[in-house]
């Protein structure tokens, strides 16, 4: 096959991957796309693997499209294959089962893999992590009525868990290094009502310590103290899964660098979800955006871009986290920020939002996601807003996108 027939390759079968492929399609590109993963399922949503999944016995994976789906749309869906080297000069990729695979153009949505604890792997304890269906199936058995569950990591996924155990009638304890649970999001508000409300249902919060090794009875910490628990799960945060593309030249530690188009320096290879590292207006620095609306948006976007189409992409991100019964959204950066808090902290309903210079950079809601969509308009339209009328309960939200 010569490369010009090679048609569009896309390493990773996941949520950028897939609406990556639907985008092309949707596009009207006629060529021929491949979709390569190396997980043995479909592909599928991950965000309900620490919600509905881990909730209910028997609920299986939110699969993207079906196998019929895939081939109507004409995408050949390579499962269970694992891209393990590429020459961008040659446009070829290399399977981890010696096969290859020539391409024309390259999308990488090889997304992020869990941030390991070696020095806690080998011990007494099951010791798990949360990032495909297959890690949830195994987690969801052991979350077992009176179990002790040790969660490694106060973020999002480590207190989704926290909450999925409850509710299952395990005892839950969180170690978290940071002084405070929810530490990425930057706000000490949402912050302190998460603490609060997991220790209100009996989950018990360690702040400040880590786990150091594992002992017969259980995980011994940082101050010496021993955690009891029959299983742990670490939910530490997570690695750029580019291990198929080091030494390609335009893989970082940090991940695949892009621009607005999703085009990294390469001519005709792209990236686009968890794994690209992308400029963030709100946060003032290059990073990795980690959430399921960018890998969706980021992708679609990049697709495009890939058969010179759209305008780019240029979303501010936004992330959302089911705990119990509260919805948190957050949307652009909540950090060095002044932060103004509006509704009912105390009843579970109320919004923070953050001013940076005049302008709402970021926001958090809990519980109020009409205030969300208002606020995701502003913080994209880079609304400039005085201090006063955000800290007037009666200044109605909806004045700051109606200009
Ligand atoms: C448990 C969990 C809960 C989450 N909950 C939320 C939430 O509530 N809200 C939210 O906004 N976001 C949530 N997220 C984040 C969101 O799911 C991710 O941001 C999104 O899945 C990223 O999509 P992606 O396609 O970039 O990467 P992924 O979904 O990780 O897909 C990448 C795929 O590529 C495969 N791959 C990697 N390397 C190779 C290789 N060399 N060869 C072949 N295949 C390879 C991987 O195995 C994987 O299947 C959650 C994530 C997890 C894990």
């Amino acid at each position: 096959m010569s490369g010009a027939d090679a048609g569009i390759v896309i390493v990773g079968g996941g949520q950028a991957g897939s609406r990556a492929a639907e985008a092309l399609r949707l596009a009207e590109f006629r060529g021929s796309i491949t979709l390569i993963g190396d997980e043995m399922h479909l592909p599928y949503e991950r965000p309900q693997l620490s919600k509905e999944l881990l909730l209910k016995e028997g609920a299986e994976p939110a699969y993207i499209r079906s196998r019929e789906q895939w081939q109507e749309l004409d995408v050949d869906v390579m499962t269970g294959v694992r891209v393990a080297g590429c020459d961008l000069e040659k446009r070829v990729l290399g399977f981890e089962d010696g096969r290859e695979r020539r391409f024309a153009k390259l999308l990488i949505a090889t997304g992020t893999r869990a941030r390991r604890l070696p020095a806690i792997e080998r011990g007494p304890i099951p010791i798990f992590y949360l990032r495909s269906v297959d890690d949830a199936v195994r987690l969801r058995a052991s979350l077992r009525e009176g179990a002790r569950v040790a969660l490694i990591g106060g973020g999002a996924i480590g207190l989704e868990v926290a909450a999925a155990a409850v509710e299952r009638g395990c005892s839950v304890t969180v170690i978290e290094a940071a002084s405070q649970v929810l530490a990425q999001i930057g706000s000490r508000v949402i912050s302190e009502y998460f603490l609060k409300l997991h220790r209100d249902l009996g989950v018990t919060i360690l702040a400040g310590v880590t786990a150091q090794r594992v002992a017969p009875e259980g995980l011994v910490l940082s101050d010496g103290s021993v955690c009891r628990a029959d299983l742990a799960l670490v939910g530490i945060g997570v690695e750029p899964a580019t291990d198929g593309f080091i030494g390609s030249g335009i893989s970082t530690p940090h991940g695949i660098r892009v621009d607005r188009r999703g085009a990294t320096e390469c001519e005709g290879v792209y990236a686009a979800g968890d794994v690209a590292v992308q400029w963030n207006r709100c946060a003032d620095r290059w990073m990795r955006v980690e959430n399921w609306a960018n890998a969706q948006n980021q992708a679609i976007a990049a697709a495009r871009s890939m058969l010179g189409q759209g305008e780019g992409y240029d979303s501010v991100p936004w992330f959302w986290s089911d705990q119990y019964k509260a919805n948190l959204q957050v949307v652009g950066s909540l950090s060095n920020v002044t932060e103004i808090v509006r509704g009912d902290s105390a009843g579970g309903r109320f919004s923070v939002l953050g001013l940076r210079d005049g302008e709402i950079v970021g926001a958090a809601t809990v519980n109020a996601p009409k205030d969300m969509a208002i606020l995701r308009r502003a913080v994209a339209a880079r609304v400039r807003v005085n201090r006063g009328d955000l800290e007037n309960a009666e200044f109605d939200l909806k004045r700051l996108i109606s200009k």
